[in-house]
């Protein structure tokens, strides 16, 4: 009777959450790491743990408590508090409310937070698959929080509005691995749960907003890290010519931290690259002077027939935009190069300059996205929204009142979001009095 009460207890919180956040995904959490142990501690809320399909542990799983998972042939290994509970194919850690952080602890991997439920299979007996259950948005705020650096909510709305694009056209992405998307740069970067308001706020102002072409699709949405003053075209890059994804001035990349690089390549080496690898007759003094003066006063795909790209990869080069001149004390090559990354879509780093001008951020990705537009989702309840901006300038407001304040866990603004959210998903009516008092209950019960 008991276990069917939590049961319930779960379902309607869940329904709740559905509700106003109408999707979530899989994510698999380090994915680019072998994980042979993994040790969970709970920041925030009470999370049950179910093995298999069945309910283990009732809604007791808090802090104070920590939860060890060992891979094996048969299936994950757990014990709480150094209690064996066996060994079982998938082990889920359920969130009991909307108000719940995981503190995930891999054995040899830097230890990082999340929010949402936490799924756990082996992949063998010396590695674990971490599947993170979590709101879409509370997904992106972790993405936009990876992908991007700055101090104007802007930034992270237009990162936000980039990631959103990318993640709805690629939901099916590891379909057949039977979850979303992995946390790494071959799908979004998605290292921690959002821990920064100011981060919290852009993403939830973008709630909803989606960019698109003429004919309203959702558009690719490629970013870089600058663009060096000019961005490329897809083709130039990858195959495909995009209508949206063409060439651009982009004076707002200059003067950032990746705006320029230099490299010296022995002057041996660089022709006999282009000597071996692509069958150029490097004794022709036309080819070899080509090779050694080129230039870029506007960005090109190819030198002598052979892509940039490639170039780029072999001699792992920052960017395709580069000049080449000689040294003229050692005689090396030295290439003079613009921005960091493949240059085509957004620069981030142009962004970021552009925010600081106080360019409006659909004006910022119209820039990038050329014909593009942003779409807003109507279903999307402006007034959520709008309760959330307030809540988080609220605190984003009293952060900047009281500088170094040192905060505790259970002072933790992502928790006070946490109960405005809930409260919302309920659908009672905003009263930020009430949210005062019940703030005051809420650390009685702590
Ligand atoms: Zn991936």
């Amino acid at each position: 009777m008991k276990y069917l009460k939590v049961i319930l207890l779960i379902a309607i919180l869940f329904f709740f959450d559905c509700k106003a956040n109408a999707t979530r995904v899989k994510v698999r959490l380090f994915s680019n790491n072998n994980i042979e142990a993994l040790y969970v501690s709970f920041d925030l809320g009470v999370y049950a743990l179910f093995a298999n399909d069945s309910l283990l542990l009732e809604p007791e799983l808090g802090e104070g408590l920590s939860v060890e998972l060992l891979p094996t042939a048969l299936g994950v290994c757990v014990s709480v508090n150094n209690y064996n509970y066996g060994t079982f194919r998938q082990v889920t850690l359920q969130a009991t409310d909307t108000a719940c952080i995981l503190c995930l602890n891999p054995r040899g991997v830097k230890q990082r937070t999340y929010e949402g439920n936490l799924i756990v299979s082996a992949f063998d007996s010396k590695n674990l698959r971490i599947i993170n259950d979590v709101d879409f948005e509370t997904y992106l705020a972790g993405v936009v929080q990876s992908e991007i650096y700055g101090k104007q909510s802007d930034i992270f709305r237009i990162q936000a509005t980039i990631s959103r694009t990318w993640a709805l056209r690629n939901m099916g992405k590891h379909r057949a691995d039977g979850f979303n998307f992995c946390d790494y740069v071959h799908c979004q970067a998605y290292q921690n749960r959002c821990v920064r308001p100011d981060i919290m706020l852009g993403t939830i102002q973008s709630a909803g907003e989606t960019i698109v072409d003429t004919n309203g699709n959702l558009i690719d949405t490629p970013f870089h890290s600058n663009s060096g003053g000019q961005t490329a075209n897809s083709e130039d890059v990858w195959r495909t010519a995009l209508p949206y994804l063409r060439s651009v001035q982009d004076t707002f990349s200059l003067r950032m931290r990746q705006s320029d690089w230099t490299k010296v390549i022995p002057r041996d080496k660089w022709l006999n690259y282009f000597a071996k690898t692509h069958k150029l007759n490097t004794q022709d003094s036309e080819v070899r002077n080509t090779l050694l003066t080129f230039a870029q006063p506007e960005r090109k795909a190819k030198i002598l027939g052979v892509p940039l790209t490639r170039v780029r990869t072999d001699f792992n080069l920052k960017s395709t935009f580069f000049t080449v001149t000689t040294d003229s004390k050692s005689g090396d090559v030295l290439l003079l190069g613009h921005g960091y990354g493949h240059g085509v879509g957004l620069s981030q780093e142009g962004t970021i300059r552009m925010v600081s001008l106080g360019i409006s951020y659909d004006s910022i990705i119209r820039h990038y996205y050329t014909g593009a537009s942003i779409h807003r989702d109507e279903n999307i309840s402006q007034r959520y929204v709008d309760n959330f901006v307030t809540e988080i300038t609220k605190i984003i407001d009293e952060d900047n009142a009281n500088p170094g304040r040192v905060k505790s866990k259970k002072d933790d603004w992502l928790g006070k979001l946490f109960r405005v959210r809930d409260r919302m998903d309920r659908e009672e009516e905003y009263d930020p009095t009430k949210q005062e008092l019940e703030s005051d209950d809420f650390k009685i019960e702590w």
